[in-house]
């Protein structure tokens, strides 16, 4: 049978269909629950050792304790075990071996099948509700408790960062060139935060690595509530904490889907859009505006901006290089702004996307940070100046799209 002919039904890439069908369904650790009972003691204990599920790929110790569903939300669905390689599997690659499909396309169509509401299958039950499983979601009471408890620990020491103790936080911004004012709103300093790592195979402790300051940046939720902490480890001159992961996020609390960190919030009624803390606070400093920012990419497209608040929303995208492991054409970073940026505008938002040009394709090339810090942007008098310079450095001069209803 012709394949082709039969998908060219569909008006966009099935990996999108997928991604969002699965996003309807609850998230991939709902979706896999629902595909399979393979990995329900995983699915059960996120972020947490268990046994493999797939002992053959082990040798005599059959893979005990060895497997863990990240608890990394921004990688929902990707497990690690001592049996794959350093970036784990994902969620399709792990229904493939489980035999869900025989390879990576055959196994999106089968979950495709299996959530697609309008699917002739009848092998569905389709008034059924997404199986959510306690602990997958980390949404039982208890866990909720329990990260709550954290984040509070983590709140009850931090101060703004004109307070005294926050000099490292400032000194780190300003070492980047984007020194802070009054006008940096959810981003705070915790004097000394713990740095953990994985203990040793097979162990489920973690061990304390280290003690840094940090810069602290609150997510709230699409109702405001904060449901979580972004920290950036660092050193007491400021500098980048030598540990391996300099970033990192706290395990979510309900409602971490869709939410950001605003760096600024000033009057006006235009949005500034980007990921990370530094790239928005720089952005902040270029146009005066408010800035909200993603944890990373990936977080990107569910972003919610509030219609009571703002109109026009400017995405600050990043140029990354052509990932190998996906099947795009463009690197995840502009991918998933430019999802973004559809999103918004069916909302009805006017929406400008700027994606820095002259980067090459296959590295990683400057963002906007770089342009704003290296080409001295924020020397230029003015706003309105400043961002026309900036305009000259985004591909085709930043795309703009407003509806014809605008007056
Ligand atoms: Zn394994």
């Amino acid at each position: 049978m012709n394949r082709k002919r039969n998908t060219s039904k569909f008006t966009e890439p099935l990996s999108e269909t997928v991604d969002r069908l699965v996003q309807q369904n609850g998230g991939w650790f709902n979706v896999i629950g629902r595909m399979t009972n393979t990995f329900d003691q995983a699915l059960g204990k996120i972020g947490k050792l268990v046994d493999c599920p797939f002992p053959s790929r082990h040798s005599a110790t059959g893979g005990k304790l060895d497997f863990r569903f990240t608890d990394d939300a921004s990688y929902e669905g990707r497990a690690i075990c001592t049996c794959m390689q350093d970036r784990g599997m994902s969620a399709v690659e792990l229904l493939v071996e489980d035999g869900i499909g025989k390879d990576y396309t055959s196994c999106m169509l089968e979950i495709f099948k299996a959530l697609n509401p309008a699917s002739s299958s009848d092998h569905v039950r389709k008034e059924t509700a997404p199986v959510v499983r306690p602990a997958s979601s980390g949404m039982t009471q208890d866990v909720i408790a329990y990260r709550k408890e954290k984040l509070f620990l983590i709140a009850r020491d931090l101060v703004t960062l004109d307070h005294p103790s926050a000099a490292p936080g400032r000194e780190y911004f300003k070492k980047r060139g984007i020194p802070l004012n009054s006008n940096i709103h959810d981003v705070r300093f915790h004097p000394g935060l713990e740095y953990w790592v994985d203990g040793e195979k097979g162990q489920e402790k973690k061990v304390l690595a280290g003690v840094y300051p940090a810069i602290v940046s609150a997510f709230r939720s699409k109702s405001g509530v904060v449901v979580n902490f972004h920290r950036i480890f660092i050193t007491e001159s400021g500098d980048k904490a030598p540990v391996s992961k300099v970033k990192k996020i706290c395990a979510p609390m309900p409602g971490f889907a869709g939410s950001s960190i605003t760096i600024a919030k000033t009057q006006g009624r235009v949005l500034h859009v980007a990921e990370g803390v530094e790239k928005g606070w720089s952005i902040h400093l270029a146009t005066g505006e408010s800035v909200k920012v993603a944890y990373s990419c990936g977080s990107l497209p569910k972003l919610h901006v509030d219609k009571a608040e703002f109109d026009s929303v400017v995405i600050w995208s990043d140029c990354d290089p052509v990932n190998p492991k996906r099947n795009r054409k463009s690197g995840d970073g502009q991918y998933f702004a430019w999802e973004l940026a559809r999103r918004l505008y069916k909302e009805g938002f006017e929406v400008t996307f700027m994606m820095p040009s002259g980067n090459p394709e296959n590295v990683k090339g400057r963002d906007w940070e770089d342009v704003i810090v290296e080409e001295g942007v924020l020397d230029l008098k003015g706003f309105y100046y400043r961002l026309q310079t900036l305009k000259s450095f985004a591909v085709n001069g930043g795309v703009n799209k407003r509806h014809s209803s605008a007056a």
